[in-house]
């Protein structure tokens, strides 16, 4: 058997050359997005034409290497005219971070097969803690996503709070945890994972304000009861992702208390508050919560896909998996802390902590509270943009850096201002010069901003705005 080919490919001096070319190319790419040489944050294609390009190209019937070509074909979170989903233009620093990570591929299942990275991480996840202000007996991993971390915490929820060991002995009472319908589909998906089916998951109802509604826990939670459903869990948004509105988390932590139910905060999006010395106030409660979620590839300006699980008590945070015996009677909750694996859903998982740990290293937690704190202020002032414009409407008064608006110009017809709003943003990605993106509230169709790029400025949004206003009035014939 020749080895031609695997010499080529493991050659260190083509690496390095390879590598040279594509960190320029990269470099130029994000001076050019910053400054805005580049026109479209997002040249849009359609599934069927994209499938075309790269058939063709797979099968070299158009010329150029891979590089230039992907940057043609994706979407440029690093433009300040990107204002579309929750992901972060990462830190460049943290793409250095990922090509080590990458390179090295440590596995991190247990201690030998990543052993600084898995220091770091119980490094990263302990700053985490303390940041948000639990006790120190607490813990937490990190792992591949908030929608794994979702299924994780209330896997530990299930764990701690119901008495029938379903981990052990499959199946026991019907159980149920309680949410609001504004909160992220995930916490829907781990539920019937989990088997509780749709009536083992109680959706408590927003008010206009799209917070849950608080004064409704109690009639929800005694309902359950008196269908026979045992409550173990109560989840709260910080925030709620189509609308960025966060619960009020200290009033779900002292109801959950109360009842002697598991209270799990979904910062995905927002935990990362907790280093803002503005608004780390949205997170009042989660310091009191049993476990929090915080996505690094969204408001902590890393690439996809990292999330920190934190507990408030470091032995639900090493019972979730453990096939026998009931955690209680183990009496040391330290026990093998650097085997990852026993822990996580994941066996394998990439050196994520690397990100964190660098940009920690590098710049301290003042940069976390810089981006957070820019992005929130600017999703205040697009806010305040909009109320003031007769034309638009906000679906609500943003609280962090999602803001849900429509273009209204006097008309009342719900469901004309539905297909106009529709249109609109359909007109916005086939221009590709800004890039949002829409969610349904109640029927209603609105333009979704998430301001991730600390880059945006007031003249930006403002721009996104006429071109909006233009399309509209087009669009009505005003
Ligand atoms: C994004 C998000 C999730 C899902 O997280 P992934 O990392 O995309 O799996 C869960 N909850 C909220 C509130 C979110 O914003």
């Amino acid at each position: 058997m020749s080895t031609s080919l695997l010499k080529k490919a493991y050659d260190p001096e083509n690496f390095r050359r390879e590598g040279h070319q594509l960190i320029d190319l990269l470099g130029d790419h994000l001076k050019e997005v910053f400054q805005e040489e580049k026109e479209k944050v997002i040249d849009h294609a359609t599934p069927t034409e994209e499938l075309q390009y790269w058939k063709n190209y797979l099968e070299e019937g158009v010329a150029g290497a891979w590089p230039e070509k992907l940057l043609e074909h994706s979407i440029h979170l690093h433009n300040p005219r990107y204002m579309g989903h929750q992901i972060s233009p990462p830190v460049p620093l943290t793409g250095l971070t990922g090509l080590a990570s990458a390179l090295l591929n440590n596995g991190m299942g247990v201690y030998e097969m990543g052993a600084g990275p898995t220091i770091m991480e119980r490094l990263v996840t302990d700053t985490l803690c303390e940041t948000l202000g639990y006790p120190g007996e607490a813990a937490g991993f990190l792992t591949s996503g908030g929608t794994l971390a979702t299924l994780t915490a209330l896997l530990s929820a299930r764990k701690r709070k119901v008495g029938h060991n379903v981990w052990e002995n499959g199946s026991g009472p019907a159980l149920a945890i309680m949410v609001s319908e504004e909160a992220h589909y995930c916490v829907d998906r781990a539920a019937r994972i989990m088997g509780l089916g749709t009536r083992g998951i109680l959706k408590v109802p927003a008010g206009k304000d799209f917070r849950i509604r608080t004064n409704l826990l109690q009639e929800v939670y005694d309902k359950a009861k008196a269908d026979g459903l045992q409550v173990f869990a109560l989840v709260g948004s910080a925030p709620s992702t189509a609308t960025g509105i966060y619960d009020d988390l200290e009033i779900l932590q002292n109801f959950a208390a109360d009842k002697n139910l598991w209270f799990h905060v979904d910062g995905a999006h927002g935990g990362a508050a907790m280093f803002s010395g503005k608004y780390r106030q949205l997170l009042k409660g989660a310091d009191l919560s049993d476990s929090i979620a915080i996505d690094g590839h969204k408001m902590m300006m890393m690439p996809a896909i990292t999330t920190a699980l934190l507990f408030r008590d470091k032995r639900d945070s090493h019972n979730t998996f453990v096939q026998k015996a009931d955690y209680l009677l183990q009496d040391s909750s330290d026990e093998d802390w650097y085997n990852l694996a026993k822990r996580t859903f994941e066996c394998t998982k990439y050196m994520m902590s690397l990100h964190w740990f660098v940009l920690l290293k590098t710049y301290g937690k003042g940069l976390f509270d810089e981006f957070v704190t820019t992005l929130y202020d600017l999703g205040h002032t697009l806010g305040e943009m909009v109320a003031a414009e007769p034309m638009l409407e906000l679906a609500v008064k943003p609280m962090s850096n999602i803001v849900c608006f429509r273009y209204v110009a006097g008309e009342s017809d719900a469901a004309t201002l539905n297909k106009l709003n529709s249109d609109i943003r359909k007109k916005l990605l086939e221009s590709g010069e800004y890039y949002v993106v829409q969610t349904t509230l109640g029927g209603t169709f609105y333009l979704r901003t998430t301001l991730m790029n600390p880059f945006t400025t007031k003249e930006h949004l403002q721009g996104m705005l006429n071109r909006v206003k233009h399309l509209g009035s087009g669009f009505l014939g005003k």
